[in-house]
């Protein structure tokens, strides 16, 4: 998994003796009071917005999804009351165990899986979720295609492209997106919405925003050459330690975990 393999990276980093951005991850202290949460969604909004100035952007184009994996129920609680109403998990057996317990309580929280997707949990995501930002295979659209189907659903969706190269990431090679592409529109339950990536995991800005930069011109690419219907208005990248970075390249979603709940334990 991937997130194993930066877990790795950064230990890696730390025994070299850097002072890294990452291990910044390990200074955010646990959100434990509304006021808290209030105040690390305001940093986070202010931060939003200042990258949106240095580029010109207005700050409504990025939309923060509070990414919530790991985080327990009470967590959920405070940053909806804070005003959260989407929040993205990475596992779908946790996102689907979250929505049961939590839809009665949070009428209007949506969930978004953002982590990789097995055909065998397709069922999960097709229940619980309102979008999912990871599909990069046929086989988990066919999967998901027939379990939201079943239940007359639809599902936005982002295609998940590996810009980095690294052999650790999911995510489709960036030259065999458009080819991809052209083969969604046979599964009519799935909205195509964008792209999304992970950078690489790097404290080098310069390879970080070059992950940015090749999806943007992905995603400027397919506009020209996608079939008839889709949209590829969302781009989906940057997380707590660099979607300010994301946002100047013109990030439209925002994954933060960490900079809003806190340092998870575990990735
Ligand atoms: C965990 C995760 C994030 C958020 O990471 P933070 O460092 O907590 O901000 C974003 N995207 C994906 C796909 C993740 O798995």
């Amino acid at each position: 998994m991937c997130m194993t393999t930066d877990i790795f990276t950064a230990s890696a980093a730390s025994a070299a003796g850097a002072a890294t951005r990452h291990e910044e991850h390990g200074r955010y202290a646990q959100a434990l009071t509304l006021p808290d949460m209030q105040q690390r969604l305001a940093q986070v909004q202010a931060r939003i917005a200042a990258a949106c100035a240095r580029v010109g952007r207005a700050p409504e184009s990025v939309r923060l999804l509070p990414v919530s994996k790991t985080q327990p129920a009470e967590s959920i609680r405070l940053a909806y009351a804070a005003g959260c109403r989407a929040f993205g998990e990475n596992k779908p057996q946790e996102a689907h165990r979250k929505w049961q317990e939590l839809q009665g309580e949070l009428p209007e929280a949506r969930w978004c899986v953002i982590g990789h997707l097995q055909t065998n949990k397709a069922r999960l995501v097709a229940q619980c979720a309102s979008e999912f930002q990871a599909l990069d295979s046929l086989r988990v659209a066919e999967a998901l295609e027939r379990r939201l189907q079943a239940q007359g659903r639809a599902l936005d969706v982002l295609v998940q492209v590996n810009t980095s190269g690294e052999a650790s990431k999911y995510g489709l090679p960036p030259e065999e997106v458009a080819a991809f592409v052209r083969a969604l529109p046979a599964f009519s339950a799935l909205r195509v919405r964008g792209l999304m990536t992970l950078a690489m995991f790097t404290d080098d800005a310069a390879r970080v925003r070059a992950c940015f930069v090749r999806l943007r011109q992905l995603r400027d690419e397919l506009r020209q050459s996608a079939p008839a219907g889709m949209s590829f208005d969302e781009l989906s990248m940057g997380m707590s330690g660099d979607y300010e970075i994301a946002i100047e390249e013109g990030a439209t979603v925002v994954r933060v975990g960490q900079a809003i709940f806190g340092a998870r334990a575990y990735h």
